[in-house]
């Protein structure tokens, strides 16, 4: 195993057959090795920088069903809530006086926000922030759309492809088209944002062979940024019985993605921190570089219930930076407030 982890970080390449026998034959000294070599190339392309987003939930009104999440059209139980243009202004101007210089607005897909709405609230934070670099991820749209939104004053946009396996994505995701949801990545990338796919891992019926699928579409796709956390069960969904996913498969996926994709940014992820309190600090030591603490306002926080225990990791609120901050030092990384744009996309100030 020692000599393929070599090879993958060497050439930051291996092929489908190698990276399923990585997979399936990791041992524990493998493992930490491949985990040192990811921190390895994370650190040559971005020293001990972790990077912070502040992360807005302004919407969990959404028009799907995807099997996994809280937030499904179909959940009756969840309690409902939408921000309006002050509210997620009011959010970025606390973000911006706590140091925060990417904003990443995150919703279910809901209606009500039309592109014009949407455009209003990029131009607006842009006019009052306009150093900081905004992130859109409120799912599918058309082209034309995601270019109106591109216009208005959004670099980055963040879409999950959820799992490449054309099967599980099915199963997981009614009324959905797996080939819209990749038609959408490659247009925001002709669009020219900057582009963020990912997976969830753990899912009920998902294997290492669509791990090695997520892993080669990534390489294929070339983003600029990878979301990854595990499957964590929501109580009201159809799968709020079945297991989470785990932070060690995660921390390995992270490892593979970070030497697949050197440069790319990789968030420890909130799952990740809700499974437990040293989620993100094992996620950071496997390659990640990212953490995005939440700008959400208090009262509507934890309606935001995409799984359950969401709120349990006690430093989630942006507010608590000095509690996060102290919590990468003592990972051993630096905290940089920076917009963090990926190597190839920084701009002059
Ligand atoms: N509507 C947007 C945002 C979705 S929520 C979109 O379609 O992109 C953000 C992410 O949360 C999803 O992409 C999914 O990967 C993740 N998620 C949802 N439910 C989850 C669960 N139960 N466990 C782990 N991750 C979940």
């Amino acid at each position: 195993m020692k000599s393929l982890i070599d090879q993958l970080y060497h050439t930051n390449d291996l092929d489908a057959e190698n990276l399923l026998q990585l997979l399936n034959n990791l041992n524990d000294k493998n493992t930490l090795y491949l985990h040192r070599c990811a921190d390895k190339v994370r650190k040559a392309n971005y020293q001990d920088k972790v990077y912070l987003r502040g992360l807005i939930e302004f919407t969990n009104y959404c028009t799907n069903n995807c099997l996994y999440c809280g937030i499904r059209h179909a959940n009756c139980k969840a309690d409902r809530y939408r921000l309006s243009k002050e509210g997620i202004i009011a959010c970025c101007r606390e973000g911006y006086h706590l140091g925060y210089r990417t904003f990443v607005l995150q919703g279910g897909e809901d209606p009500y926000y039309t592109d014009q709405k949407i455009c209003d609230i990029i131009s607006n934070i842009k006019s009052d922030f306009p150093e900081c670099a905004i992130t859109l991820s409120i799912g599918e749209k058309s082209y034309d759309s995601f270019k109106r939104y591109y216009d208005a004053g959004t670099d980055r946009y963040l879409l999950r492809h959820e799992t490449n396996s054309r099967e599980l994505y099915d199963y997981l995701h009614p009324d959905m088209s797996y080939d819209n949801r990749i038609r959408c990545l490659y247009d925001l990338k002709t669009i020219g944002y900057q582009i963020g796919a990912g997976f969830i891992v753990g899912l009920p019926r998902q294997t290492n062979e669509d791990f090695v699928r997520d892993l080669r579409f990534l390489k294929e796709l070339q983003p600029h940024m990878v979301g990854i956390g595990p499957f964590i069960p929501q109580k009201d969904t159809p799968l709020g019985r079945y297991p989470s996913g785990t932070v060690d498969k995660t921390c390995i996926l992270l490892s593979m993605i970070r030497l697949l994709l050197p440069k790319v940014l990789l968030p420890a992820t909130t799952a990740l921190g809700t499974l437990s309190p040293i989620g993100r600090k094992k996620g950071l030591r496997a390659g990640a570089n990212v953490v995005m603490p939440n700008l959400t306002p208090a009262n509507v926080r934890d309606k935001y219930s995409l799984y359950d225990g969401k709120m349990n990791t006690g430093d989630e609120g942006a507010q608590f930076l000095a509690i996060i901050q102290e919590g990468i030092s003592h990972a051993g990384y630096i905290v940089d407030m920076s917009r963090g744009d990926h190597l190839d996309r920084q701009y002059p100030i």
